[in-house]
């Protein structure tokens, strides 16, 4: 079998194509773009990079994007007042803290204080609370594009034994609840799973969120398995992702490449996220993928 390629990136350009229409009526409505916001502690070379598409992508469907830059040495306090700025920022709907933080600085203490309406990335408390007690939230951007991707490939969700591998706050747990609402049967794997080769061989459907480049092996892929990609890992130079992308593809029925997979749909989902929460302060209703 030779796995169908599933394109995040074709699909990442097109939700982004039709938020455009959306965001010039809430300009109209707002006298003013939506806006997103980013806070950057420090030079860490991929989260420069991230931040960067974040920002080409935010201008390119039309909204205003705003960067903070702190250095690496920014305090605690220095980082929960440019928190502080953003939440108090009219011109800004929703931002996000671009993490990992540099050493020394209390990531979760910062996300707290991001206003949970404002919380681009979906990662505040009250927002994964909500999204666990089923209630409208912005969800976790990741896991949100991971879940659009299946949709696309056509994958049968309901029913079906997904098995997330990578427990995170910010992939694996929200991942999981996600599936779990379009009534997937759910194993969550981490660093103590006794025999992940095994559970993985159970899987319809396999989400990888470790950060150890090719940890999942294809010959562990149940044949005709959808398999996600999330890991971002950099080998020699060269992205790779947690799954054994060749191997996969001579056994699963579609795949996310990396680069070119999930990534594209993080920031689709991040724009989104805004854009839903320009459109609370419009008065409009939120926009269906
Ligand atoms: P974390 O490091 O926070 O979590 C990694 C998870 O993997 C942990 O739950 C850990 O288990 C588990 N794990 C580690 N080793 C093993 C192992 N040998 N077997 C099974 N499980 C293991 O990572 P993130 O969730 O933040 O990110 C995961 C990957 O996804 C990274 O490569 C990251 O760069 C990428 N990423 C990509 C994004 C995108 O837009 N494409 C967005 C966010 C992340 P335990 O809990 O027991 O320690």
């Amino acid at each position: 079998m030779t796995a169908e390629r599933i394109n995040g990136k074709a699909l990442g350009l097109s939700i982004r194509g039709h938020l455009v229409d959306r965001v010039a009526t809430v300009t109209e409505r707002l006298g003013r773009p939506p806006g997103l916001g980013v806070i950057l502690v420090g030079e860490d070379a991929a989260s420069q990079v991230y931040v960067r598409n974040k920002e080409k992508a935010a201008l390119k469907a039309g909204m205003k994007s705003e960067i903070v830059r702190l250095a690496v040495d920014a305090t605690q306090e220095e980082v929960e007042a440019a928190v502080d700025a953003m939440n108090a920022d009219e011109t800004i709907d929703g931002f996000l803290v671009q993490l990992p933080l540099p050493k020394g600085l209390d990531e979760s203490t910062v996300t707290d204080r991001i206003l949970p309406e404002k919380d681009a990335d979906g990662l505040h408390p009250t927002n994964l609370g909500r999204l666990m007690a089923g209630i409208d939230a912005p969800r976790p951007c990741t896991p949100s594009g991971c879940i659009e991707l299946l949709k696309e490939a056509g994958v049968e969700l309901e029913g079906a034994h997904a098995v997330v591998v990578g427990r995170s706050t910010i992939v694996g747990k929200p991942m999981a609840m996600l599936l779990l609402s379009e009534n997937a049967t759910v194993t969550v794997c981490h660093s103590r799973t006794r025999d992940l080769a095994e559970q993985v061989a159970a899987a319809d459907v396999v989400v990888a969120a470790v950060g150890r480049p090719e940890l999942i092996r294809g010959e562990w892929i149940k044949p005709g398995a959808a398999v996600i990609d999330v890991g971002i890992n950099r080998v020699d130079g060269k992205l790779i992702g947690d799954v054994d992308f060749a191997g996969a593809c001579e056994r699963a029925a579609a795949v996310t490449p990396v680069p070119g997979g999930v990534g594209p749909m993080t920031i689709a989902c991040l724009l989104k996220n805004t854009l839903d929460a320009a459109c609370m302060q419009a008065g409009l209703d939120k926009i269906n993928l």
